[in-house]
């Protein structure tokens, strides 16, 4: 089902290039002195241009041939084929459920027909999963078909009948510094370039500008969904700048293979998003990416627990309630609890998990006394047997009135790749749509872009990387509205604000 939408106001126009609106962006200044709050209202008056033509989009992944490299190409190729397969349930259909665009609403407004819902994917003119075509880079020379089967993540019949598509895409050969991933993923290293650093990152860079010329899209975007990394020591001289960062690299210094890719990536003018929670974006990259206007994303994909985190925190804080206690285990068995069984990839994940819950904790003075923090333990623990299939258990303890203790314990299963998997397209092509998006403030010649460090996507990353000196959202439905409210500005229209005042109203 797919809607087209006109917006009727004269605020808004239509060309055959580009939506322009004329918006009021409005937001409050606040003073505080003491206990004395002062509030001042604000407009800004801002004109949003969305480009529409949506481009052909080629996306690379670093780590094809891993669970999320093959479930996310599989599962498009199986929509895109519109493939049906039986399974103990019954019949099963392709869908892309757990996509943000793809499979969730947003309500424009009531009319005589009640309350009108449209999928996320139709507000503004955006890229189909079903048209991205995908190319990758693996140390693992596995092609894709195989790679399928060793994910375990698909039911055999499915399998059956995308074999034939996925067996002829094979990865490009990768960077691969023993040194940044666990020792246990040396037995898969059997595509990797050679040469010295620069050479390697030059080979990347030859890498992006082949695809874009042989499979003929206008577009690329890479994304880093291999293996986690151990973090990267934040050297000055280093990695520090822009230009320490490339003179490092020429020098073959302590930089890592997912750093090297962004590098590749951002002088290739592509955008580069990072799916695990390694500091990939050590501050050179950050400050090369803003130099050459090219957006970078991240990190790690906030698909399970966290996601749940980012909810039930902010129901607890949001009502009042003082979570006190919150400790999730993890176990599951695929090539990524592996490498995360190894210490200081395990320190990775924990750092990005650990600061979830920070910012709704400081959002109620009430509850929590500055510096004040839930005890929060997180724990990974390898078994191969369940393989894709991830448990993870939580249990929250919190503070009700009158001393009262509430725990709330949660037992989730289920393919860790099947949740991964949408995230990546809608982190992709969200990304692809703010590069189509302009904004000019009123009494402002020229239209800028948005941040190069694209905060939008902090809906869809566990530790969200944000411009220097920006408050870090991990609130879901705050990250959720800010998506939302900024798609409706592109088409002149207000916040949502569940008002409902018409109902309310005698
Ligand atoms: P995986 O181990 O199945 O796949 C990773 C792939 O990366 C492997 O095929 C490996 O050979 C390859 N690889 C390792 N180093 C490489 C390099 N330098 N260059 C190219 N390829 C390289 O893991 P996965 O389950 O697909 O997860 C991928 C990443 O996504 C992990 O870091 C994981 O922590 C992260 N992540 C996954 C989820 C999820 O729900 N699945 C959520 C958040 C983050």
């Amino acid at each position: 089902m797919s809607f087209n939408i006109d917006v009727n106001s004269p605020n808004v126009r239509y060309t055959d290039t580009h939506i322009e609106s004329e918006y009021e962006y409005q937001t409050s200044s606040v003073h505080k002195e003491g206990n004395r709050v002062t509030v001042t209202p604000r407009t800004t008056k801002m004109t949003f241009r969305t480009d529409r033509r949506v481009p052909k989009l080629g996306v690379m992944l670093v780590g094809w041939g891993g669970n999320n490299g093959t479930t996310v190409t599989a599962a498009v190729l199986a929509n895109k084929l519109d493939l049906t397969w039986r399974t103990k349930m019954g019949m099963k259909k392709a869908n892309y459920f757990g996509s943000l665009l793809q499979a969730s609403t947003v309500c424009l407004g009531s009319g005589p027909e009640g309350e009108v819902n449209v999928p996320l994917r139709d507000l503004l003119p955006m890229a189909h999963p079903n048209d991205i075509v995908f190319d990758g880079w693996d140390i693992s020379s596995m092609d894709l078909g195989s790679a399928m089967e060793r994910a375990q993540v698909f039911d055999w019949s499915l399998q059956e009948q995308l074999r034939p598509h996925m067996s002829g895409l094979k990865p490009r050969p990768s960077i691969y510094f023993p040194d940044f991933i666990a020792a246990n993923q040396e037995d898969r290293a059997d595509n990797v370039l050679t040469g010295s650093m620069a050479e390697q990152m030059e080979q990347i860079r030859a890498d992006i500008r082949d695809f874009r010329q042989s499979s003929g899209v206008d577009k690329v975007i890479v994304l880093w969904t291999a293996n986690t990394e151990r973090f990267c020591d934040i050297i000055p001289g280093v990695n520090d700048t822009a230009k320490n960062l490339l003179a490092a690299i020429k020098t073959g210094a302590a930089v890592s293979p997912s750093t090297l890719f962004a590098v590749a990536s951002i002088l290739e003018g592509c955008a580069y998003i990072n799916g695990s929670p390694q500091n990939t974006f050590v501050p050179g990259a950050i400050e090369l990416a803003v130099q050459k206007g090219v957006f970078i994303g991240g990190d790690d994909f906030k698909s399970g627990q966290t996601k749940i985190k980012s909810v039930l925190v902010d129901f607890l804080v949001s009502s009042g309630i003082k979570p006190k206690s919150i400790v999730s285990y993890n176990h599951l068995g695929n090539n990524d609890g592996k490498n995360l069984s190894a210490p200081e990839q395990f320190r990775s994940k924990e750092i990005s998990k650990s600061n979830v819950v920070d910012d709704m904790v400081q959002s109620n003075p009430i509850l929590y006394q500055p510096g004040e923090k839930p005890d929060h333990c997180v724990v990974i623990k390898y078994v191969p047997y369940v393989a894709d299939s991830k448990r993870a258990m939580d249990e929250y303890t919190s503070e009700i009135m009158m001393g009262g203790t509430n725990t709330i314990a949660l037992h989730n299963t289920c393919e860790d790749s099947l949740l991964a998997s949408p995230i990546i397209l809608d982190l992709v092509i969200l990304t692809e749509l703010c590069e189509r998006i302009a904004v000019r403030p009123q009494g402002e010649e020229d239209f800028q872009s948005f941040h190069s460090v694209l905060a939008l996507l902090s809906f869809l990353c566990k530790a969200p990387l944000v411009p220097s000196g920006t408050p870090v959202i991990n609130a879901f439905f705050r990250q959720r509205a800010s998506i939302i409210n900024i798609m409706r500005a592109c088409l002149g229209l207000p916040p949502q604000n569940h008002m409902l005042l018409e109902h309310k109203l005698q």
